[in-house]
């Protein structure tokens, strides 16, 4: 079972591991962006480790959905919101439980990541987050280790293609041949998960 404590150490993972790529993540927005993604990144994870070790939530939906409020309230750009609503919505699917299965956080994790479908008004194929978040939702069903090489495929696979949302969108066939920085950086977030789980085997 996982636990706030698990939640809590998985956004922790999250935040040193953006922390360690920002460089890269703000290489990538400038490529096809305005160089911000990585900055953007570290302040607003850096933000919600903060909060969380101020006043640790008792469950792993509030755990979530903490980190989701601060990353809006602190990430400006299009990411902010977009991530915010990924943790919001899947805490809120996790709902008040003191604990989740693993297959739990996988149904949860999808309606978030469908929210973030919803509020962006992208899909497969566009060149964003999605392109890593949407295999890594499905391949969580089997297992963490299967998402994080399912974002970090589908984070490699967005070099080839032209975005058609978001800032990048605005290069047109310019933007083909890069990296999408926000599939980079979910690509991340998906592997600190693997990582905080492999470092304590709770989800085994
Ligand atoms: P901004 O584009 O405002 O500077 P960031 O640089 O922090 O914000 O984030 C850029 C990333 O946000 C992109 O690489 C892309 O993955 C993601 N993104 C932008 N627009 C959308 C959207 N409509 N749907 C999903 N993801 C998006
Ligand atoms: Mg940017």
């Amino acid at each position: 079972m996982l636990d706030a404590d698990f939640f809590h150490r998985w956004m922790a993972a999250a935040a040193a591991l953006v922390s360690r790529e920002a460089d890269h993540l703000t290489d990538l927005d400038s490529a096809i962006g305005d160089a911000d993604h990585g900055s953007n990144m570290q302040r607003g994870f850096a933000a919600v480790t903060a909060v969380l070790d101020k006043e640790p939530p008792q469950t792993p939906g509030a755990v979530l959905a903490l980190a989701g409020r601060q990353l809006i309230s602190t990430v400006g750009g299009a990411s902010g919101p977009l991530y915010g609503t990924l943790l919001r919505r899947t805490g809120k699917a996790l709902g008040d439980a003191p604990a989740v299965t693993p297959q739990q956080l996988a149904e949860a994790f999808g309606a978030g990541v469908a929210a973030v479908a919803q509020l962006g008004g992208a899909q497969a194929g566009d060149k964003t987050m999605l392109d890593a978040l949407l295999p890594a939702a499905e391949a969580l069903g089997t297992s963490f280790g299967a998402a994080r090489d399912a974002a970090e495929e589908g984070a490699r696979a967005t070099v080839p293609m032209q975005a058609r949302k978001g800032r990048a969108s605005y290069l047109g066939e310019r933007s083909i041949g890069h990296q999408d920085p926000g599939a980079t950086s979910s690509a991340l977030l998906v592997a600190a998960l693997a990582d905080t789980v492999a470092a304590d085997g709770s989800g085994s």
